[in-house]
């Protein structure tokens, strides 16, 4: 009988090796827009020397304002797009996707769940005619009959029942939450092993956001499958994801436990993304604060990339592009304020008090870039949820 099971790992694997991997991954755009046409070639630098490694039965929880490269990555790991330079790597082994049978192999693997699931179903199929194809597609000796238990088994899966409720409908019949769960059991047609959700929830109702969220979660602790959250809201990280990684204007700035990261973010952009976050425990809406605008990425800033937004810059930061350096806790910055020397230490002192820290940070161990790209090493386990989470085991009815 055909299974709709994620395939066991390789015998010889490590427990800890990771399921899909990026390294170095860059990727330019060329912009040929009407305006470019004649003028010089511009480039869009979407993503530069990107490292980050997704394990089995974890979240990792990508985060950045809208236009730092976080949809451009994910279709990179997906293999949408080939990358400039850097490598993806598929346990262990470099995937070279082109196109036809490398492509459906990397597909079924690697799924990706997309913001939007109102656009991303046919809207003059029916549910039935869409979960038919992709299971054919991907279970193509199963009997017609097999194939409506494999649908009914992936509705069940996402808590859609009972499944004729919803298979003879159209897209513009089911609602937000319901279609993406849809798109989440379509994905599971192909028994992935790897979810890229690319804001899974930001085009749904507050309300049933969290519903679709431990849906998520539960499939991740349930078959094993490593998540990439790719979110612009750093709150839910924390609550979400083991780890966190943050992008700014196409480049890893920092990255950690997520509790590490969220509670005492080392990187003056996340302290940003934290500050200017809204705080649920605030009763009124705060008036939105002026946090200023990402930079273009046909001609990013030199030295770090933040600089000009940097209340923390120095001299050096508008030159020289800052290394690793690691902290406590697997926690690591690309930031000259972890730099072990006297101005950083003075900057790093100004940093406590403007974010109200009880006590200044210490330097951090500057990686050198052959000890290999910095990528964050799973800490065991999940991270406790803090008290104040919502309940993580409530699915919600789906609405
Ligand atoms: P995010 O998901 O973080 O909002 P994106 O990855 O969508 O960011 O976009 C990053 C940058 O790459 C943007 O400047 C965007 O205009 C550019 N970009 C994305 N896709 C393409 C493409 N196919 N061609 C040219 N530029 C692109
Ligand atoms: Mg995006």
């Amino acid at each position: 009988m055909t299974t709709i099971e994620t395939a066991p790992a390789a015998a010889d694997e490590r427990a800890d090796a990771p399921v899909l991997e990026a390294l170095h991954v860059t990727k330019h755009f060329t912009a040929r827009g009407q305006l470019f046409k004649r003028g010089p070639k511009r480039v869009v630098h979407a993503a530069d020397d990107v490292s980050l490694a997704l394990h089995a039965g974890r979240i990792m929880a990508l985060v950045g304002e809208s236009g730092s490269g976080k949809s451009t990555f994910a279709r990179l790991l997906a293999q949408l797009h080939p990358v400039t330079s850097g490598e993806i790597r598929y346990r262990g082994a470099t995937v070279t996707v082109r196109g036809g049978k490398s492509l459906r192999e990397h597909v079924s693997r690697v799924q990706l769940i997309l913001q939007d699931p109102f656009g991303s179903f046919n809207p003059v199929a029916t549910i039935a005619r869409t979960l038919t194809r992709a299971v054919r597609i991907h279970h193509p000796k199963a009997s017609a009959k097999e194939q409506l238990r494999i649908i009914d088994d992936l509705l069940g899966q996402v808590s859609l029942r009972p499944a004729r409720q919803f298979t003879e409908k159209y897209p513009h019949e089911l609602s937000g939450g319901q279609l993406q769960r849809l798109s989440i059991a379509r994905a599971l047609a192909a028994s992935p092993d790897v979810f890229l959700a690319d804001e899974p929830v930001s085009s749904l109702d507050v309300s049933i956001r969290l519903g679709v969220l431990n849906l998520l979660r539960r499939l991740v602790e349930e078959r094993g499958v490593a998540l990439l959250y790719v979110t612009h809201d750093i709150a839910s990280a924390r609550y979400f994801a083991e780890d966190t990684s943050v992008m700014y204007a196409g480049q890893l700035v920092e990255a950690g436990p997520s509790e590490t990261v969220t509670q005492h973010a080392a990187h003056p952009y996340t302290q940003l993304l934290i500050a200017s976050a809204p705080d649920p425990s605030r009763a009124e809406e705060a008036a939105p604060r002026d946090i200023g605008q990402p930079p273009s990425l046909i001609d990013p800033p030199s030295g770090c990339r933040f600089h000009p937004r940097c209340p923390f810059a120095t001299e050096r930061c508008a030159t020289d592009a800052p290394p690793v350096f690691d902290l406590e806790d697997g926690q690591w910055a690309k930031c000259w304020l972890y730099a072990d020397d006297a101005e950083a230490a003075g900057k790093r002192a100004e940093n406590a008090v403007a974010y109200g820290l009880g006590e200044v940070r210490q330097a951090g161990r500057r990686r050198d870039a052959a000890a290999g790209p910095a990528t964050t090493t799973p800490t065991p386990g999940r991270a406790a949820a803090p008290a104040d989470a919502p309940t993580p085991n409530t699915e919600g009815v789906p609405q």
